[in-house]
């Protein structure tokens, strides 16, 4: 398996540190709103990456966050925290506010089929993130203010590395943003705790610390999850390429100055879903949910399919042509599910061999850094085969399952008949073409009591079943 690897900014062939096993750790959602269908394509990338890793050979361990406290509005350490202001604006508590948003978010997980990680809630890790944020100040790469604790980053030669800027570019940046606390060292510094003090002395969420009542930041999170799930260093971290400047760059500050450990050998970020060339987000109002899609008529598998149509270190620009494109594709994916092309008639054209390839063929695709529009050429060529030349019954129903696998467009559940009814379509269908009228009509009788209408078109007998 080879992966593009943000560290080294090169594809890379991917080695765990332990054989045939993978620790993947990726950034979950801030609970406080709907998620946008751009933060679903990080979901369904996440989800694509531990597929393919499956389909490598090796387990996966995946752990996810679930960020239900100090995210605030701006990653400088300004604004508000997106979660108290999600409260105050529909008049509930902060946690009544996190479980609603918790529970859409498995919603859209599953509907997209996406195969659920380890959850790890950031509001259930506030004693490791203290024990951290001790750590850090004994070994002196925290200071506290009257509003925070900070963590120093001129006390961590290496900062940065991720983006691959040197502090004194990072600096530029960071000079533009609001700094509220003019005690802070270094405009970079970052907060590990937060005191509920001055804009945070309303807070809800609250909880009591060495250095004071008050509330980790949002970077600690990870970084504490990481060091009590799967124990640093991990595999891979993924992320959405907004998370490489701050956020990844300061958790692997925090663990690496913490523990010594690097926290990641790996570090695969996904590009954005834009609308009009734009990151769609939240905060830009430019955006649609999954449910936006639903209300609209489109299958939510259709959407995971856009996202597959690209690749994952590719911007995709979200239209609702698009979306209907990747709409028709998988209407005719299930039809040829459906079994509703011709039945191969003995045509050697669809080769057994073609359905075996087929499978290697998205094996490969995945294995090469996910590769998903390559996975994608290689079903629909499959599919054309079969429309030309009829569909081998007993291959479809073997290989779909194992499609699914890899890429969770749940085609073969779309086989509602049995395999046997299948059979009988065919033999069916065989004995129409031989003009062996009793036995045809006879088949059909059979297929009508177990359920099962047939329709014979041009190209061949089209199922369905009988409500
Ligand atoms: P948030 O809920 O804003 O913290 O975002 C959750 C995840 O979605 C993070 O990993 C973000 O980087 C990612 N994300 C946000 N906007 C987009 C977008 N337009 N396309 C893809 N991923 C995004
Ligand atoms: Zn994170």
């Amino acid at each position: 398996m080879k992966l593009h690897n943000t560290l080294s900014r090169k594809v890379e062939p991917f080695k765990t540190i332990k054989a045939g096993q993978t620790k993947l750790y990726t950034c979950g959602p801030t609970v406080y709103d709907d998620q946008t269908i751009g933060n679903l394509r990080t979901y369904v990338l996440y989800d694509t990456l531990s597929r393919a890793l499956r389909a490598g050979g090796y387990t996966v361990d995946h752990v996810m966050n679930i960020t239900d406290v100090g995210h605030l509005t701006s990653d400088a350490d300004a604004g508000e925290d997106k979660l108290e202001k999600g409260a105050k604006r529909a008049g509930k508590t902060v946690w009544e506010v996190a479980d609603h948003y918790i529970t859409l978010f498995n919603g859209d997980l599953k509907k997209l089929n996406v195969i659920k990680p380890r959850i790890a809630r950031a509001t259930d890790f506030i004693d490791a993130q203290i024990v951290m944020v001790k750590i850090l100040m004994d070994k002196g790469f925290g200071y506290q203010t009257e509003q925070a604790i900070y963590f120093d980053i001129t006390k961590f030669p290496t900062y940065g590395e991720l983006t691959g800027q040197n502090l004194s570019d990072k600096e530029v940046g960071a000079r533009s943003e609001v700094i509220t606390d003019k005690t802070k060292r270094n405009p970079q510094d970052f907060a590990l705790w937060f005191f509920a003090v001055g804009r945070f002395a309303g807070h809800e969420m609250k909880w009591p610390s060495p250095w004071g009542e008050g509330f980790p930041g949002w970077h600690l999170e990870c970084s504490a999850i990481i060091h009590e799930t799967l124990g640093d260093p991990i595999d891979i971290h993924a992320g959405a390429v907004d998370l490489i400047g701050t956020h990844h760059t300061n958790e692997m500050a925090q663990t690496e100055a913490a523990y010594g450990n690097k926290l990641a050998n790996y570090w695969v970020h996904g590009e954005h879903l834009l609308v009009d060339e734009k990151r769609m987000a939240k905060s830009l109002g430019n955006f649609y949910t999954l449910q936006d899609v639903m209300k609209k008529g489109y299958d939510p598998l259709a959407l995971r399919l856009l996202y597959l149509q690209a690749h994952y270190r590719h911007q995709l620009n979200f239209t609702w042509e698009a979306l209907d494109g990747a709409q028709a594709f998988l209407n005719r994916l299930r039809d040829w599910a459906d079994l509703r092309f011709q039945p191969n008639l003995g045509h050697k054209k669809t080769a057994a061999a073609a359905y075996e390839e087929v499978l290697d063929k998205i094996k490969q695709s995945l294995a090469n850094d996910l590769n998903t529009g390559q996975a994608l050429v290689a079903l629909s060529e499959l599919a054309n085969l079969s429309e030309q030349y009829g569909v081998d019954v007993n291959k479809l129903g073997a290989l779909l399952p194992k499609v699914d696998e890899l890429l969770g467009l749940d085609l073969a559940k779309r086989q509602a008949i049995d395999q046997p009814l299948k059979e009988l379509i065919e033999e069916r269908e065989q004995a129409r073409r031989a003009k062996d009228w009793p036995k045809a009509d006879e088949l059909r009788a059979r297929l009508g009591r177990e359920g099962i209408e047939l329709d014979d078109t041009p190209h061949g007998p089209v199922w369905s079943k009988k409500s």
